[in-house]
């Protein structure tokens, strides 16, 4: 009989902070900057150069620390990680080793239908090495220094997913976080979000954990679950062979699918980790964190209760949830109009698909617009499919005239806004076919689409949902 694994699966997060300048000095911090554009000495470590520590990295490092319900440690300290590296010139990595200034906390996420919960085991500050480029010449290894100094986070989670699916919608949920704390892109593609993932097996039903491998910098959410389920088999299949799974360090190769050994723990590295003395302790007042943890205006999970609370239905909510800025758009449009499902309808099949379109315009002005355009549907003086179809590029290319003017010039009022008229014109179609209502009232009621197509060629713009209910009331 084959035994059963359990894959467990613990990471190690590497967020850039969208700061202004780099960690320790007064770079720019710009991804995409030409090579070796923002390099002050203390990004290339001239001798002599001294760090300062950035406010910046430090507030993020708090706000992250009061969405996760971490413990925000009032004193921490920075160390120097000591090892070399082409693209790192000062021979050392500036980290948080004993003291780091987040530590427990907790992230639920939705994954397979049900939510999951992971507890973070600590969050430190530190910096990120340059970039050693080995394609670009043929005969020399080039190093760009921009990213040298970038402020990162690095999240280290408890060994607490058991697939790579739960690390994909993990890095989904967890982006989308950081993106509401506006403290970095979290773009996996440009690398400022990307983790380094430790998987081991265990027979299913043990409380011990097996060996873990370490797979380094992956930079997809899709790459993390395809890195984790080669890893997960290769493990197995030592394991139901008589062997051993070593602890090592692994690269994982996006093209052929698989991972392989980057070095074994013999020669695992001696960092000789001392408190930074160039760098001051980081001590946070009450005042501070109490005052940060009050500026945190939305979180994914307090957007989605908001929505709720407001009518939206839970697929919708969701739909929203997944970028702060709909959530806002919703909620300025919503006090406006409180139609909860026109509205989310509204900012999901029309607004979403053109943010960035719409980010160039002025969105105070526009929001006018789009409240006008609501109360036109809601009023029933437009049609919802005429609105979408005909007015929203309409607003788009003229902002002068008013969505009313708009609506009129491009003869999209419905005729009934008054109610008596239509039924006068309701009776009238009635009249001239008795057999037909005869007819309905013997049972035939798909007539009142004939009725209706009758009134829509004496009428103009009718509405159909008001012409259906007047028919209906006149029939019955
Ligand atoms: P180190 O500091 O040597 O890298 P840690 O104990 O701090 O080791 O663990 C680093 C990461 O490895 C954490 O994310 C943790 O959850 C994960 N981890 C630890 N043990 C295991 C294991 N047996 N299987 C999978 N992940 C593990
Ligand atoms: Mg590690």
């Amino acid at each position: 009989m084959t035994e059963k694994y359990d894959t467990v699966v613990g990471l190690e997060i590497h967020v850039q902070l969208k700061t202004e300048s780099k960690a320790f000095s007064s770079d720019e911090n710009n991804f995409g900057d030409q090579p070796n554009e923002n390099i002050h000495p203390v990004s290339i470590a001239l001798p002599g150069a001294l760090p300062k520590v950035n406010r910046s990295q430090v507030l993020s490092a708090v706000k992250l620390g009061a969405a996760l319900n971490s413990t925000i440690n009032s004193s921490s300290h920075f160390d120097r990680k000591n090892y070399f590296y082409p693209d790192s010139p000062k021979g050392y990595q500036i980290t948080q080793d004993g003291n780091p200034i987040l530590q427990g906390g907790t992230i639920h996420f939705k994954t397979g239908g049900t939510l999951k919960k992971i507890r973070i085991h600590q969050v430190h500050m530190e910096d990120d090495a340059g970039k050693s480029n080995h394609e670009l010449h043929e005969a020399y290894s080039l190093i760009d220094l921009n990213r040298s100094g970038t402020p990162l986070l690095e999240v280290v989670t408890e060994p607490d997913f058991s697939s790579g699916q739960e690390v994909h919608d993990f890095l989904a949920a967890f982006q989308i976080l950081l993106r509401y704390l506006e403290i970095s892109d979290a773009n996996m593609e440009e690398g400022s979000l990307r983790c380094d993932c430790n998987v081991s097996v265990k027979p299913t039903g043990s409380s011990t954990l097996g060996t873990r491998c370490e797979i380094k910098n992956i930079n997809s959410k899709k790459f993390a679950k395809t890195a984790i389920a080669y890893e997960r088999q290769r493990q197995i299949d030592l394991l139901t062979s008589g062997k051993t799974v070593d602890q090592e360090t692994r690269l994982f190769d996006s093209i052929q699918g698989v991972t392989y050994t980057m070095r074994k723990k013999e020669d695992a590295l001696d960092y000789r980790y001392f408190p930074d003395p160039d760098l001051q302790p980081i001590i946070l007042s009450e005042e501070l964190i109490e005052n940060i943890k009050g500026g945190i205006e939305l979180l994914p999970w307090t957007a989605l209760e908001e929505l709720k609370k407001r009518g939206v239905s839970a697929d919708k909510a969701e739909a929203l949830c997944v970028d702060k800025n709909y959530v806002l758009y919703f909620m300025s449009l919503h006090e406006a109009i409180t139609k909860p499902k026109l509205v989310s309808d509204f900012i999901l099949n029309h607004i979403a698909p053109r943010w960035e379109e719409l980010e160039g315009l002025d969105l105070a002005l526009l929001n006018e617009r789009w409240i006008e355009l609501l109360q036109l549907i809601k009023s029933n003086k437009v049609s919802a499919s005429a609105a979408y179809q005909k007015l929203v590029p309409e607003i788009l290319s003229d902002q002068n005239l008013s969505v009313l003017a708009l609506a009129e010039q491009n003869d999209l009022i419905l005729a009934e806004s008054n109610s008596d008229d239509l039924e006068a014109l309701c009776k009238e179609v009635l009249n001239s076919f008795p057999d037909k209502v005869m007819a309905y009232q013997k049972g035939k009621k798909g007539l009142i689409g004939f009725f209706m197509g009758q009134a829509m060629k004496k009428g103009k713009n009718l509405d159909p949902k008001l012409l259906q209910s007047t028919f209906g009331k006149l029939l019955s």
